[in-house]
């Protein structure tokens, strides 16, 4: 299972660990085990999945009906649950287990009385914003109701949005849902704009219905800052989060270097608007004593070849915000607040580098876009030293050219990192078999492949240990390895089908990691005569690294019936790690 904060709850939930231990110790005197859900699993799916084995001979019922199962005795039927309480037996025998799944609406509750519906009234949160700027309010409360809110002794009115739609989550691109767009109800918007600067304190809102009036104070103030006197910002994390928007929901950007420094035109609860329109939590920035805003000029430019890689200083005179963005053969820069100057660049011939061009894009923004050699690009680096912005481009790795003589990896260095370990199980198989265990089988096979291959191989873990994250994150950074892999396997939201989906995915998210990840994805598919899941972009802890192209392996689903026979068998987990090395000998024999 991939580790996004999303799913790593979901994991939480699939794995349920004081469940599971009770389990496998109800396994001792058993013959009916259930893996998935919990016994008591609250989920806002409309159905869920049942994850368990039973001895092959005989029949397992979910409340009186018979269930398929595969070879082994594996089982993973769906079945729809109504909103509230969700009773289901499983029988094998004279065993049984009871379970219940309480189904939450998702859907806020529309008020049967003249109120608003719970934490249903926006601004959430304290918000400020710049003088002018739309401000919207909004509310859920009765249908037909008249709502308005009372804010800088203007009452805005609030009309209902007839034709709202709410969006699918992202994971449903997992449960084929991601088309079922929902119609809000009940919801009421109205929008402002406040040209004097001030706080406006919280806004009255008022809903009436049949005579009857109720008013209550909005949960957020509403501010307009000075725009001559902005706080300035100085990023203190060491790759500090922007964001599109003020939530952990919105997507992330280039991570800004530790010393940026920018001007806050808006915020909203802890979050900071930032000049350039990015959004970054407060608590990975200091306030600075400065009001005058960061901008900066730049001349010229150096580069030169270093340690395998080429080096770039940007000279500032602030530490600007940037952006990275990587094409095939180009690799852009972007300074914000910055206006060029530039008369002179120094960039020799260079084996990696064909040239460097330069466009100013607006009045404070400008754009580096170097065009490359070699197809694959190899990952970068990226930091301030003092005000100049220093960018390592990293060169094809060292030893490459033996290995294509050789067909061998000679000499080059992958990062191997088993997902999951200790505590965190990851998914679980319909027997218990917790997906930490076979992704540390298959990684080992894997490393001890690329050895007899010549490689020279990194592990984020070799015993079944809790690393966090961020420690996988920094062993990547540290090694610097030609490529990293991420090793899991996979499982589904509740709503999934555990029963037809099946297959290995792909996932990467730099541009630099899509064509090792379609590379193995075919190999595998071809090779090994997997089903193919597909291959996705997606932003993971472990697909976000940017010093070398990283891809997570997801190589199969855990919660299948089948597909989980093939997973767990010895013999065929022997046969993957050779065919992933053989892959892997491949695409570095193929890339320039
Ligand atoms: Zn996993």
């Amino acid at each position: 299972m991939k580790q996004v904060l999303g799913l790593t709850l979901l994991t939480s939930m699939v794995i349920g660990f004081n469940d599971i231990s009770v389990a496998a110790e109800d396994r001792l005197s058993t013959n009916l085990y259930l893996a998935y859900p919990p016994r008591n699993h609250q989920t806002t799916a409309k159905k869920i999945f049942f994850i368990g084995n039973a001895p092959a001979r005989g029949e397992v019922f979910i409340n009186d009906r018979p269930i398929s199962r595969s070879k082994t005795g594996n089982f993973a039927p769906s079945f729809p649950l109504e909103i509230g309480e969700n009773i289901f037996t499983i029988r094998y025998q004279n065993e049984s287990i009871a379970v219940t799944v309480i189904r939450l609406s998702t859907q806020p509750k529309i008020p049967d009385r003249v109120a608003f519906a719970e934490n249903s009234l926006t601004p959430a949160r304290n918000i400020a914003r710049l003088p002018k700027e739309s401000i919207c309010l909004s509310a859920i409360a009765p249908l037909d109701a008249k709502v308005s809110a009372r804010l800088n002794f203007k009452t805005i009115p609030l009309l209902p949005q007839t034709e709202a739609v709410d969006l699918p989550p992202n994971s449903a691109i997992y449960t084929s849902e991601n088309e079922n767009t929902s119609i809000k109800v009940g919801h009421y918007k109205g929008c402002t704009q406040i040209s004097r600067q001030g706080n406006f304190g919280n806004p009255l809102f008022r809903v009436r219905l049949d005579r009857k009036t109720f008013t209550t104070r909005g949960p957020g103030t509403i501010s307009i800052l000075s725009p001559n006197n902005l706080d300035v910002i100085e990023v203190t994390a060491d790759a500090g989060v922007a964001r599109t928007g003020p939530s952990t929901n919105y997507s992330r950007l280039t991570p800004l270097p530790k010393g940026t420094r920018a001007t806050v035109t808006g915020t909203e609860g802890d979050w900071l608007r930032l000049d350039y329109g990015a959004w970054i939590r407060a608590s990975e920035t200091k306030l600075l004593s400065t009001r005058i805003p960061p901008r900066s000029l730049i001349r010229s430019i150096v580069a030169r070849e270093i340690n395998n890689s080429t080096e770039i200083v940007f000279p500032l005179q602030n530490r600007v915000p940037i952006a990275i963005d990587q094409g095939d053969r180009t690799f852009s820069l972007t300074l914000y607040n910055t206006t060029a100057q530039t008369d002179i660049i120094r960039l020799d011939d260079n084996p990696y580098i064909k040239r460097l061009d330069w466009e100013q894009i607006d009045p404070t923004t400008v754009k580096y876009t170097f065009l490359l050699k070699p197809e694959q690009q190899w990952g970068y680096n990226l930091k301030y030293r003092g005000t100049s912005l220093i960018l390592n481009l990293r060169h094809s790795p060292q030893n490459l050219a033996l290995s294509q003589m050789r067909k061998s990896l000679n000499g080059i260095k992958i990062l191997l990192d088993p997902g999951h370990g200790g505590e965190e199980l990851g998914a679980v198989g319909p027997t218990g078999y917790p997906e930490k265990s076979v992704n540390l089988v298959v990684s080992k096979l894997l490393r001890d492949e690329l050895v007899r291959r010549g490689a020279i191989v990194y592990m984020t873990r070799e015993e079944d240990v809790f690393v966090s994250l961020q420690d996988r994150v920094k062993l990547i950074n540290n090694v610097q390895p030609a490529i990293a892999l991420s090793v899991h396997y996979n499982a589904l939201p509740d709503s999934g089908d555990a029963i037809a989906t099946k297959g290995v995915g792909m996932f990467w998210y730099h541009p630099m990691a899509r064509d090792l990840a379609v590379f193995l994805q075919n190999y595998l598919v071809k090779n090994l005569n997997r089903p193919s899941y597909g291959v996705f972009w997606n932003n993971l802890a472990l697909t976000r690294p940017h010093g070398a192209p990283a891809v997570l392996l997801e190589l199969g689903f855990t919660i299948n019936p089948e597909e989980f026979e093939w997973i767990s068998d010895p013999q065929e987990q022997k046969i993957l790690a050779t065919s992933l090395a053989d892959a892997l000998t491949e695409w570095f024999n193929s890339v320039d």
